[in-house]
């Protein structure tokens, strides 16, 4: 079985520099079982891109089951967007509790009524089913699928899916049933020591999982004042999925206000949380694009992010070069980038501009076109002809703007072409375009 993260925040998408890691969409998991069955849980904003990823593929006909822990916004947002669903011949299966207000079709149209959306639900050309689900055992798209209640406030189900010789156990939007974990006087670490019924039932629930999809929106220390909210502070998550020997546990629902330093700190304290647990139980932050495949009885590799966390465009140090002849631009433009808190250096002259850059390799190259000697277009030449430095962003100020001026910029391959007069607002937020744009290339 392969489990894909497409969405991993709470409550709502938060793009931006400072989440591009962790990633900005908000719930939305694909499981594809080795029979090629299509389970999705939950349908956030991120279902747009899984949608967009399903269509490029050009299968006959998409079958898509999507199991929706509950109603609220974060987990259906991305549905209007599930274009399989605009395309007859598919089917989509849609699961869900149903709501306080009445049957999952009925919730799920409200969100697409004409005030809101401009397609009516019954006006998609996908074979589209609802099941209402309360507590059971169902076989959905093969797989054997339990689901239970959850402590949310709103009806919301969790899902235990086998399939393939492995369980993945989705637990979105769920917060502790007591203060405390334990029963006093009882062996901690084990599931009988469990104090409140719903607290052991949940860890029964995920019992022996190859994989648990658990929501950790809060830390311990935030988790007081958000009490009653319907989300766990990963220090509920960690011990109690230990007790229950699950294998390993991705922590999703990240709050909004949290950066992807935050949730890398709430990474690297739950897992040693779960060292000290001394179960075995491994431990990281869902991310978008995170995928796993799961064996039966695989040996159990600590889980390593294909790509480790890096410091989000919004926090990194980026050392910036600016070239330019002209005294008074070059002072202006650094008071600009000093104030955006760059590391910048500067040069007067192409050669003096190629002997730094083969010196220290900046971040990000401001170069000025028209220069006395070697001007920008040679600068460029002289760059990209090097391995080095073929992927150095450059963006280029000049005040050529006409169509030919702008095509040899690109042509010689500036990142980005600048024309003077530019605002200093204009202007930084082309550098941090470029710097993230590139970053994440
Ligand atoms: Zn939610
Ligand atoms: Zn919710």
């Amino acid at each position: 079985m392969r489990v894909r993260f497409w969405g991993t925040r709470g409550s709502i998408a938060v793009p931006g520099p400072g989440t591009i890691h962790f990633g900005g969409n908000t719930s939305c998991v694909q499981l594809t079982t080795d029979n090629d069955d299509l389970l999705i849980l939950d349908c956030g904003t991120g279902a747009r891109q899984l949608a967009t990823e399903l269509m490029a593929q050009g299968r006959k006909a998409i079958n898509a089951n999507i199991l929706l822990g509950h109603t609220h916004w974060d987990h259906i947002q991305g549905f209007p967007f599930f274009t399989p669903a605009f395309v007859e011949g598919n089917s989509v299966a849609i699961y869900g509790p149903e709501g306080s207000r009445g049957p999952l079709h009925d919730v799920l149209a409200g969100q697409m009524e004409f005030t809101y959306f401009p397609v009516d639900l019954t006006q998609l050309p996908a074979a589209i089913t609802y099941h209402d689900l309360t507590e059971g055992v169902h076989t959905i798209g093969g797989a054997r699928v339990a689901t239970q209640f959850l402590n949310h406030p709103a009806m919301t189900v969790g899902y235990r899916i086998e399939a393939d010789g492995v369980v993945v156990v989705y637990l979105v939007d769920h917060e502790p049933f007591s203060d405390e974990l334990w029963r006093a006087g009882g062996v901690p670490g084990r599931i009988e020591s469990i104090l409140h019924e719903g607290d052991r039932r949940h860890a029964k629930f995920m019992a022996d999982a190859d994989l648990v999809i658990h929501d950790a929106q809060y830390t311990p220390a935030e988790y007081p004042a958000k009490k009653t909210w319907g989300h766990s502070p990963y220090d509920y998550v960690v011990p109690i999925a230990a007790a229950a020997g699950v294998r390993r546990v991705a922590l999703t629902h990240h709050d909004p206000s949290h950066d992807d330093e935050f949730v890398a700190e709430i990474e690297r304290n739950a897992r040693s949380l779960a060292l000290r647990q001394g179960t075995g139980l491994d431990v990281f932050c869902a991310y978008e694009g995170c995928e796993i495949v799961l064996e039966p009885h695989s040996p159990l590799k600590p889980f390593i992010a294909d790509a480790p966390y890096q410091a989000s465009v919004a926090q990194r140090q980026f050392h910036i070069l600016v070239v330019d002849d002209q005294p008074q631009m070059l002072t202006l433009i650094v008071c600009a980038l000093e104030d955006e808190q760059y590391v910048v250096r500067t040069a007067t002259a192409g050669l003096e501009a190629l002997r730094m850059i083969d010196e220290q390799l900046p971040d990000l190259l401001v170069l000025d076109y028209k220069m006395t000697g070697m001007d920008g277009m040679a600068v460029m030449k002289a760059i990209r002809a090097k391995p080095e430095t073929q992927s150095l962003p450059v963006l280029m100020l000049t005040g050529m703007a006409d169509e030919p001026s702008t095509r040899a910029g690109f042509d010689a391959g500036v990142t980005d072409y600048v024309t003077k007069p530019f605002s200093i607002p204009q202007f930084t937020a082309r550098v941090r375009a470029c710097l993230t744009r590139t970053q994440n290339s």
